[in-house]
């Protein structure tokens, strides 16, 4: 499985109007959501991993396989943020959401497996509800820690019939990426 780097949007008129199936990815800030895409993808320079959380707020789009556009949407989770974006990112995020609502398959869902939910993740994991993206959720960091049942049992529970499972990742022991390139597969 490939993916090659197409564009990126900073602002609504930059999103590329594509009719292929969409998948996003979404975490909060250093959950290792750079990390992950260059480690699934074995290509240590398609996605930009950066120290300092959250410096721009932007869309990322890849194609898979020429077939799939994979979608990584900022980071959320605010507390270095200017105060600029912060405002921007919620009708930013939610116009694209759903003004492409149609075409966007599955949300990956990533999870610092050393963190609890926060109040942040709760009003996301709704707003995805609302939306009714079906969710797969990945535990990442998972050599630092095993992830916390109670917070599967969360998720799961709250999205229901939208859960698609979850997969427990380490770039650091590489787990858990075929069992992701086998759910991207089948899609
Ligand atoms: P992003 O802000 O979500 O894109 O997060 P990054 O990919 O930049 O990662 C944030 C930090 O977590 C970096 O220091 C990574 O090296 C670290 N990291 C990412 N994935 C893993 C992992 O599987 N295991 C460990 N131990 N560290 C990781």
């Amino acid at each position: 499985m490939k993916a090659d780097f197409f564009c990126s949007a900073y602002r609504a008129n930059q999103i590329p109007q594509r009719k292929e199936p969409k998948i996003l990815i979404i975490g909060r800030s250093n959950v290792g959501k750079s990390s992950l895409i260059n480690h699934l993808f074995q290509n240590s320079t398609l996605a930009r991993v950066s120290k300092k959380p959250g410096k721009t707020v932007s869309l990322n789009f890849y194609f898979v396989n020429n077939r799939l556009l994979l979608v990584d949407l900022p980071g959320y989770g605010f507390a270095k943020k200017a105060r600029s974006s912060k405002e921007a990112w919620g009708p930013f995020i939610e116009g694209f959401v759903e003004d492409q609502q149609e075409e966007i398959i599955l949300m990956l869902f990533l999870v610092d497996s050393r963190r609890e939910l926060s109040a942040e993740d709760l009003t996301f994991l709704n707003w995805i509800k609302i939306k009714k993206i079906p969710l797969l959720l990945i535990f990442t960091k998972c050599d630092k820690v095993k992830p916390s049942l109670t917070v599967k049992n969360k998720i799961q529970k709250e999205l229901s019939s939208l859960w698609q499972g979850c997969i427990e990742y380490s770039i650091k022991q590489d787990q858990g990426r075929q069992s992701l390139l086998s759910y991207l597969k089948q899609l």
